[in-house]
Formats: structure tokens, C-alpha cells, sequence
């Protein structure tokens, strides 16, 4: 068994669609990034990456390169898991948490586990997804952007063979 930890962050940009957890959550806002910009997505990603000592997003998903504009992240996270599942691992437990001071978050938190349990293909009670505001503190307080943690534990596919 092993543990990852990930961290990330994105600032808003208005004309942006809000991708969260996989899901589109209506408001006037979106994040600004290369990809879709789902904040959630990629802490887990490199949590994931960690775990496994695998890098991280950045390494596996340039934001230089032209295939990534814009891509959904959940297919990114779908390639994490084959990453993993080539180098022998699988994901046990997803656990993370999302800095938001805007929208509220929870209705939207039972979908965005659906997506990721698929994508993981991992059952639902397996991951957490938890939502917080910053107290109107900071760069999240003052709604610049929202951040996102996440840890994981992977455990070797077919057994404990190298520990
Ligand atoms: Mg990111």
C-alpha cells in the first residue's frame, strides 16, 4: 500500500465554463487553464502520479501541447488510471478536499463521485469529495481563483508483491 498526495490551483476567468469534479456547475465564472481547468480533477491526478511515484500532471500532459486545449479532464484522469495499471497499481481510496468561497459546492458533490468512481473504476464509497470555503481569506476568500487537495492510497494489483 502506498499514499499520494496532490495539490493545484487555478485562478477564474470570466467566458470560462466551471468544471468541477467532472461535471459542468452553472455560473457566471469558469477557471482559467489548458485543459478544462478542473482543479478537483487534477489534484487527484497528481496524487494519483505520487503514489505511484510517476511524476505529475505537468510531465504526463504538457500544457504546451495542442491535444490538451481544452481536453476533459475526466479522460485525463482515465489515462492516470491505465498509467497506474501499467506500473502494477491500483487506487483503493480517493480523499480531497476543494477551497471554495463560490458557488456552493455540495449539491454537486454526489455527481462529481459518480464520474470519478467511473473514471477510477472504483466504487463510489471509495472516494470523498469535500468542499470548503476559505473564510473569505486569501486568494480563494476573495474569489481570485480555487484550490484543491487530495490524497489517495494505492495498493499493487494482484497482491502485495513488493512490500
Ligand atoms: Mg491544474
Amino acid at each position: 500500500m502506498r499514499i499520494g498526495f496532490g495539490y493545484d490551483v487555478h485562478p477564474f476567468a470570466e467566458g470560462r465554463p466551471l468544471i468541477l469534479g467532472g461535471i459542468q456547475i452553472p455560473w457566471d465564472r469558469g477557471l482559467l487553464g489548458h485543459s478544462d481547468a478542473d482543479v478537483l480533477l487534477h489534484a487527484m491526478m497528481d496524487a494519483l502520479l505520487g503514489a505511484a511515484a510517476l511524476g505529475d500532471i505537468g510531465t504526463h500532459f504538457p500544457d504546451t501541447d495542442p491535444r490538451y486545449k481544452n481536453i476533459s479532464s475526466l479522460r485525463l484522469l482515465r489515462q492516470v488510471r491505465d498509467k497506474l495499471e501499467q506500473a502494477g497499481f491500483a487506487c483503493h481510496n480517493m480523499d480531497c478536499t476543494l477551497l471554495a468561497e463560490a458557488p456552493k459546492i455540495k449539491p454537486y458533490i454526489p455527481a462529481m463521485t459518480g464520474c470519478v468512481s467511473q473514471a477510477l473504476g472504483i466504487e463510489e464509497n471509495r472516494i470523498s469529495i469535500k468542499a470548503t470555503t476559505n473564510e473569505k481569506m486569501g486568494f480563494v476568500g476573495r474569489e481570485e481563483g480555487m484550490a484543491a487537495y487530495a490524497v489517495c492510497s494505492i495498493s499493487t494489483l494482484g497482491g502485495d508483491k513488493d512490500e
